[in-house]
């Protein structure tokens, strides 16, 4: 729930949502509280969009201010800005919330650095797969543009994973855009927050209520539908021969690591040079196993990283949109991620203050190790 305190602003009404929202970040600007933005503009052959740091109120006129599609995960551009600590000039950065919830987990990994970055989100209906994209960018640009100034919550033609996400509405942003029918309201979530509405006294009463029964409803109706696709996700994922059904038209790409911001190694293991044997060591597993299928490590790629990013996974979905082979990688991982966050009573994004599991150690968890290692032992002697 929102709380009433909260401070608010009603933003000036323009011919749609994302007009709206970049004459505030225009004002944003004319008055020094920020220096630049990062923003997508679309790319000369059309199809798709870059982000730009932008601080010319020329090229800002450009901006898309909010893509149709995710190209990227925004996060990874933020941890690429900041990987050296944070940068001289104030920016805005507009994301997903889902982007939000990534950026946070990677603030707690010491990836990215926020301090002189201000978070702003808005309510999301979706983005397109790149695929439908790339096939067709003027229909998509006109059915996402109507979907959002119609505040379509259900389009069926976002991707897989939007229509299972129930964190699509006020984040763990400084700023937040609540979208209540035609108008937009910014919701300061931060001090940070706070101070850039300081400098909007009027409308500071806007009622709520409406929009947050909405949003509420909206993502009871999406909990759901998470829990059907889910069904389908653990049949993909239960044992062996269905880990390896489910990947075996993998091509050993690892679009699906590169993409994704919370693949947060600084050294990847299957970038290192320990993960490519040589042909005699890959003739022995051969032998040994009576075949062995190339490109390599398929299986240990996939559970290896979902063991390392099933605690932060945003369930963003540019996974399965950079997946050359249509494998529903994000719906996978979301699954897998939901159940071991769930095990540690963690939630990925939600807030600056839960500590990651992987970065303290609780006593009554050694105490369920030493239950599952003595339950293991008797096992074993009396199998002897
Ligand atoms: S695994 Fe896929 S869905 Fe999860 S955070 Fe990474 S890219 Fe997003
Ligand atoms: S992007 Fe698709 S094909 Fe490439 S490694 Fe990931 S799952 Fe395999």
């Amino acid at each position: 729930m929102i709380d009433k305190s909260i401070k608010r602003h009603k933003l000036k009404s323009l011919i749609d949502k994302k007009e709206t929202i970049k004459s505030f970040i225009v004002s944003l600007i004319d008055s020094a509280i920020i220096d630049a933005v990062l923003l997508p503009i679309k790319v000369p052959s059309g199809d798709s969009f870059a982000w730009i740091l932008i601080k010319d109120k020329k090229i800002l006129n450009n901006a898309e201010v909010i893509a149709p599609i995710m190209p990227i995960n925004v996060a990874n551009a933020l941890k690429q800005y900041t990987r050296k600590g944070k940068g001289n000039l104030k920016i805005a950065v507009l994301l997903r919330p889902c982007e939000v919830r990534a950026t946070i987990e990677l603030i707690k990994l010491n990836q990215i650095n926020s301090e002189n970055v201000i978070l702003m989100s808005y309510d999301c209906i979706g983005a397109i797969p790149m695929k439908d994209y790339i096939a067709d960018p003027v229909n998509g640009d006109s059915t996402f543009n109507n979907a959002l100034n119609q505040i379509e919550w259900n389009s069926s033609k976002m991707k897989e994973v939007c229509h299972i996400c129930e964190d699509f509405s006020n984040t763990t942003s400084d700023l937040h855009f609540a979208f209540d029918s035609k108008e937009v309201i910014a919701l300061a979530n931060s001090k940070k927050g706070e101070k850039v509405l300081e400098n909007f006294n009027e409308n500071d009463n806007y009622n709520l209520e409406k929009w947050q029964k909405e949003i509420t409803k909206i993502s009871q109706e999406r909990a759901k539908k998470k829990e059907d696709s889910f069904e389908i996700s653990k049949k993909m994922l239960d044992g062996l021969d269905a880990i390896h059904a489910t990947f075996a038209n993998c091509i050993g790409c690892h679009n699906c690591g590169s993409v994704c911001p919370i693949c947060y190694c600084r050294q990847c293991y299957f970038d290192s040079s320990t993960s490519k044997p040589n042909s005699d060591i890959i003739i022995g597993r051969a032998e040994s196993r009576g075949g062995i299928s190339l490109p390599l490590d398929k299986i240990m790629y996939h559970t290896g990283r979902m063991a390392h990013m099933s605690l932060s996974c945003v369930s963003c979905g540019v996974c399965s949109d950079a997946c050359p082979v249509n494998i529903p990688v994000a719906k996978l991982f979301s699954y897998v991620a939901t159940q071991t966050q769930k095990a540690f009573e963690y939630s990925s994004g939600e807030s600056l203050g839960d500590t990651l599991p992987m970065k303290e150690y609780k006593l009554d968890e050694m105490g369920e190790l030493a239950k599952l290692v003595k339950s293991a032992e008797t096992l074993e002697s009396e199998n002897e």
